[in-house]
């Protein structure tokens, strides 16, 4: 007999795009920056390197939510910080959903996290799908089609989407917040590549909380640092359901650093969005069909072979991409956008697979 409960033995995990060890692989398959982080970061976490290794971190991240506060225009109790925004989502269907009764709901598609978030709580999923060019279906429209829940205890949203990289208006967003009745999350992960933010739905509606993380356009994935932003009353729930020390504090440190440093990130922001628009327009140019971004990512369909093959034939020439086998989006690649050396290897690498 297994100790293992029946319910776990039947999880599928979350499946991470591949970290390879080949250090000579150009890595392009999952949205981290190709820009260092700024040298005060890298300086004031060396600086932390010493004898405090011994002391736990500061259990509440107090300095870190203050300066989040200050940048938000919100008070520090309006914010949780977690071990990424990972740990903050999962311990949304702790906190908020009820196992065995309540749902967890969301677009597909969107981020393939929130599906495994739900069956490891054993809560009822409610997927919907986007409309078919992947925007997001008016409320009006959701009213009439079946399967939509206003009453979902949670609903996330990933915004701009990923893996598509399409955006949302704040306008969209806000008439479907003011439509549900449960906990609505608003998955803003790549949202400094976009051209709007929802962060102030957080501070209108009470039941909203929006999700934040300095891995991708703050360059600190390997730190583990996201934050939510919300209600008093969300924020405490959360709070009560994470571990005490939640985030390490090298990584407390790092992000503190990242924010006296914003004009530098949003310099970054700025490159990677101009480069993004270049490579849409070089492969539309070579037939490929990409949709419209907003994220520092490309989701787009190849010509000539299928998605899968073209993922193949390019890792052959040691760049990695990222392709959803057995998806809603399995016609596709999506591919980070990383230096401008990278993508010229990664045009080059396209025209000569073009030519046969
Ligand atoms: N949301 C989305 C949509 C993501 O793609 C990711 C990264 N895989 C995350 C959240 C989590 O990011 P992190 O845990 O690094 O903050």
């Amino acid at each position: 007999m297994s100790l293992v409960r029946k319910h776990v033995q039947r999880l599928r995990p979350y499946v991470p795009g591949e970290q390879p060890k080949d250090r000579g692989l150009i890595k392009l398959n999952t949205n981290e920056n190709p820009y260092p982080p700024a040298p005060k970061v890298l300086s004031a976490i060396k600086r932390a390197v010493d004898d405090r290794l011994r002391l736990y971190p500061d259990p509440r991240a107090g300095k870190l939510r203050e300066q989040l506060a200050g940048l938000h225009g919100v008070d520090p109790e309006n914010v949780i910080i977690g071990n990424g925004s990972d740990e903050l989502l999962g311990l949304a269907v702790r906190a908020f959903v009820d196992p065995g009764v309540d749902c967890v709901q969301y677009f597909t598609p969107s981020y393939s996290l929130y599906p495994v978030l739900a069956d490891i709580h054993n809560a009822k999923r409610n997927e919907v799908c986007l409309l078919d060019d992947f925007s997001l279906p008016p409320v009006k429209q959701l009213r009439k089609k079946e399967g939509w829940d206003f009453r979902a205890a949670l609903t996330y949203i990933t915004t701009p989407n990923a893996p598509t990289g399409c955006g949302y208006t704040t306008a969209e967003l806000d008439a479907l917040c003011l439509a549900q009745k449960g906990v609505v999350v608003l998955d803003e992960a790549y949202v400094d590549f976009a051209r709007e933010n929802a962060m102030h739905l957080a501070a209108k509606h009470s039941h909203v909380l929006v999700s934040r993380t300095f891995s991708k356009s703050y360059s600190l994935c390997f730190q583990r640092v996201g934050y939510f932003v919300g209600s008093r009353e969300l924020v405490s729930a959360l709070d009560k359901t994470r571990d005490s020390y939640n985030v390490n504090g090298l990584g407390q440190l790092a992000a503190e650093a990242t924010l006296k440093s914003l004009p530098y990130y949003r310099s970054n922001f700025r490159k990677i969005i101009k480069l993004r628009e270049k490579v849409g327009l070089v492969l539309a140019g070579l037939g490929f069909e990409s949709l419209p971004s907003q994220a520092n990512f490309i989701l787009t369909k190849p010509p000539r072979f299928a998605a899968g093959t073209w993922f193949k034939k390019l890792r052959a020439q040691k760049i990695l991409v990222r392709h959803f086998k057995g998806s809603h989006v399995k016609d596709y690649l999506r591919i980070t956008i990383g230096s401008e050396k990278d993508m010229n290897v990664l045009l080059r690498a396209i025209r000569a697979i073009l030519r046969g």
